[in-house]
Order: structure tokens, then sequence, then C-alpha cells
């Protein structure tokens, strides 16, 4: 046992608060906050294991207040709050309850604190050997109520039925693409498909907003003037040379291109305030994403080349791995710089890792040719359109993708097959488990499962 969590060894580690919260190892029923109000907790939230509050959509009724969904972060000592910057960042604005070991000074004001230290249901020790085990159930509220009939299916079963949404997101990701294209082009719609996914979730508006203006930045056949009229418009091009000697005449390189277009561009620079540069890992910078998009838009055969690709029947060494292939792209300086001041690593890395280029492949390519064809009323190009999602490679897993599969699946092994279970899934969590609370109030869903079981058929 970690001498920390010895009895008597105060504090423990924050993690193992967390533990303490998710498995819910307090007196439930005696918890009270500081100010000596009663807790309920209907449901201690969801996990979060990636930046922000520890856990979210939690729901909680404090006294006699009528509860409420909100978000419960966990600190060591009430001063956590203001030593993480909780207090400035907004990532933290819909948290409703404090959680610590030991309160004191510095937490946040108004909100209603836990402290943990003399409202555990066993002793320190005893919950570390219990904490530190591997469960072998989910926490208590993890689960789902349409966990209970999913159990009931046989794994092909799931499949089929995850097989069944994932197709509705296909179709409905198909239709957002259409519908730019009907206001545009199809080209048009694919770029600025594109260019949202390559902004991910922190820079998705501003890239897109680049992709709107992609007519106005004109054509170029070298991806350098293309990449100048991207930064240029984008507002990310230093304006002073005081970096090294290879970043200094790149630039003189990128401004000499964009002196030519910046008049007549003036009116579309972005503000720099749109892009998001906080928490963001440096291979995924703006700047690196515009790279790529570069030269993807200087390869003339970029689009003919996807229409190739569907029709063809044989496609090696896989369709997926041809695809990716063709998704691949290096550029002399971004391929071993972050930034413009980060200075040149030894070793190219990828302008876009392997999981995005997948995910930018199932989620804006293959829609964007389904909705073609289904615009051109072509059935067969739709179908294999279709077979080519249903035998596109599993992704990597995700913090979204384990938090639905905990709810609906719980510890159940069920081994996935394909990237299509997996969109499946995140449809399920986008159609119902983010319209409901933890509670799965009013959620159709477990309905849906139970018309599917076999003795429903
Ligand atoms: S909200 Fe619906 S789909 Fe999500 S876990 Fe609850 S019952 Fe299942």
């Amino acid at each position: 046992m970690p001498a920390v969590l010895r009895e008597g060894h105060t504090p423990p580690p924050e993690q193992f608060l967390q533990q303490i919260w998710q498995f819910q190892r307090i007196r439930r029923s005696e918890i009270r906050t500081t100010d000596g109000r009663r807790i309920s907790v209907l449901h201690p939230g969801f996990m979060n294991l990636e930046a922000g509050p520890d856990f979210q959509r939690a729901y909680i009724q404090v006294g006699r207040a009528a509860p409420v969904e909100c978000d419960v972060e966990i600190d060591v000592a009430s001063g956590g709050w203001q030593q993480h910057g909780h207090h400035t960042n907004t990532a933290f604005s819909g948290v409703g309850l404090h959680v610590v070991w030991q309160a004191g000074n510095g937490g946040p004001t108004g909100l209603p604190v836990v402290e943990l230290k003399d409202q555990l249901d066993a002793p320190v020790g005893e919950l570390s050997q219990a904490l530190g085990q591997a469960p072998t159930a989910p926490p208590p509220g993890t689960l789902g109520r349409c966990a209970a009939p999913l159990a009931d299916l046989p794994p092909d079963d799931i499949h089929a039925l995850l097989g069944q949404v994932a197709e509705t997101r296909l179709q409905t990701k198909a239709a957002a693409l259409a519908a730019v294209a009907k206001r545009t082009n199809w080209r048009q719609a694919l770029w600025e498909g594109l260019f949202t996914a390559l902004g991910y979730k922190q820079n998705s508006w501003p890239m897109r907003r680049l992709a709107e203006l992609l007519p106005e930045l004109g054509q170029a056949d070298e991806t350098v003037a293309l990449l100048a009229r991207l930064l240029g418009v984008g507002g990310l091009l230093p304006d002073q040379l005081d970096r090294d000697k290879l970043t200094n005449r790149y630039l003189r390189t990128l401004w000499d291109q964009w002196w030519r277009d910046r008049d007549r561009l003036a009116k579309r620079i972005l503000p720099r305030d749109v892009w998001t540069f906080h928490g963001l890992r440096p291979a995924n910078r703006p700047e690196r994403r515009l790279a790529l998009a570069a030269c993807w838009l200087s390869r003339p055969d970029f689009v003919p080349w996807l229409d190739d690709w569907v029709c063809q029947t044989e496609t090696r060494p896989t369709p997926a791995a041809a695809l990716l292939g063709h998704l691949t792209a290096s550029d002399e300086y971004w391929s071993t710089h972050w930034t413009f001041r980060s200075g040149r690593f030894p070793k190219a890395q990828p302008l876009l890792g392997a999981g995005r280029l997948h995910d930018i492949a199932v989620n804006v390519i293959l829609p964007w040719l389904y909705a073609r064809a289904a615009a051109d009323d072509n059935t067969g190009l739709r179908q294999r359109v279709v077979e080519r999602y249903f035998a596109w490679p599993k992704g990597q897993d995700n913090s979204r993708l384990r938090f639905v599969r905990q709810r609906l699946l719980g510890v159940r092994r069920i081994s996935l097959r394909g990237a299509a279970a997996q969109q499946g899934l995140l449809q399920v969590k986008a159609d119902f488990c983010n319209r409901t609370n933890a509670l799965c109030d009013d959620c159709v869903f477990p309905d849906l499962v139970h018309r599917h079981s076999p003795e429903k058929r």
C-alpha cells in the first residue's frame, strides 16, 4: 500500500479521491456539505479524462433545492481551485459541487463544498486496497438503462443494431455535405468538410471559414503560394523575422507570396483571437494543419483520385490503406517544426496522425462519396460506398467511445468489428445519451433494443 494512503497519512492524492467519488465510497445517506446541508448524489457524473472538471453531468440535490445537473470538481484542498486556475477557466463554469479532502481557504465562492475526510464508508487503507484492484463491475451509475436489454442480445445482434445506427450516421453526415454542395458545389463541400475536420474540436470554425474563403483565395500550383494565402488570411503569419535562420528564410518566402495577395484579401483576414491555442498540443497547431491542406489543394489529382478509388475493385494493399496513403503528405518545413518558434526537430513527424486521417476518411470522405452517389441516384455506387464504410477497419479508441461503451455494455467484452460499429456507438451517444441526463430519463433507446431482441423479431 502506498505510504500516503496509510491511516493517518493525509492528504491522499487527487486520483484516489476521484476513485472514491466515482465508486461513491462515502456514507451516501449521511453526506453533508461543509455548511451542514444534506447532499443526495443521484448520479456522480462521468469521469472526464480530458481538460475540464473531473466529473461531468452529475445529478445532485443540495438541501431542499431541486436536483440539478452539474459538473463536479475534485481537489485535495479548497485552495486547488485557484491554484489550478479554475476560477478563470470557463470550462469550469458548469461546476456545481466542489469535493475536497479537507476544506480551507481559496475555494470557489458560492459553491457547495463536500469534505471527504470524515465521510468515507471505510478506512482509507481499506479503500486503497479495494480501489487499487481492477473493478469487476463498472462504477455505480455508469450503466445506462439500455445496458440490461443489450445484455440479453447476442454479439451478432448488437453488431447488427449498431450497423443500422452507423448507416444512419453515414446518411446524416452525407446529407449535411449535400446541403453545402447545394449552395456551392461538390468540390467546395468536400473542402469545407475536410477543413472543419482538420480543425478538430478547438479550431473547427476558423478552419471552416478558411475553406469557405477558398474560392476567393484562388488557384495556385505551388503549395507554398497556397499556404501563404491560408496563413495570411488566417492571421497566422508572424510579421517579425526574429527566428532562427531557416525559419527566417522560410518566412521571407511566405511573405514574398503573401504580399502579392494581401491587399486583395485584406478584408478577409481573420483576427488571431478566433484561433484556440490554449491546451492545444504542438502537433495539432493550425499552421501544420493548413500545411497539409495546402498540399492537398495543390495536387490536381486529389479529388478525382477519390472518385477512382471508390470505383476500383482491386485496391492494394487494401482500400483503406490506399486512401490513407493518398491523404498522407509531408512539407519540408512543417514536417520538422511544430510552430514558427519551436526550432527544427531531427526526425520528421506526420502533419496529421493516423487516427485523425482515419476519422477524416470515415467522417468526411466516405459520407461525401455517399452523398454524391445518392444525388446521382446511382444505387450501385452508393452500395459500393456503404461496403467500403462497413469494411473500414476500427479506429483508435477515445474517451467518447469509452464513455458510451461503458454506458451500453459495461464490462461485457464485445470486440467491436470495424469503424462502423464505433460510429454506431457514437451515434447512440449523440442521438440518445446527449439528449437526456445521467439517469437516462425518457430515453427510448432501451425500447429500440427490446424491439431488436430475437423473441420480438
Ligand atoms: S441515455 Fe439511453 S442510450 Fe444512453 S445510456 Fe441511457 S438508456 Fe442507453
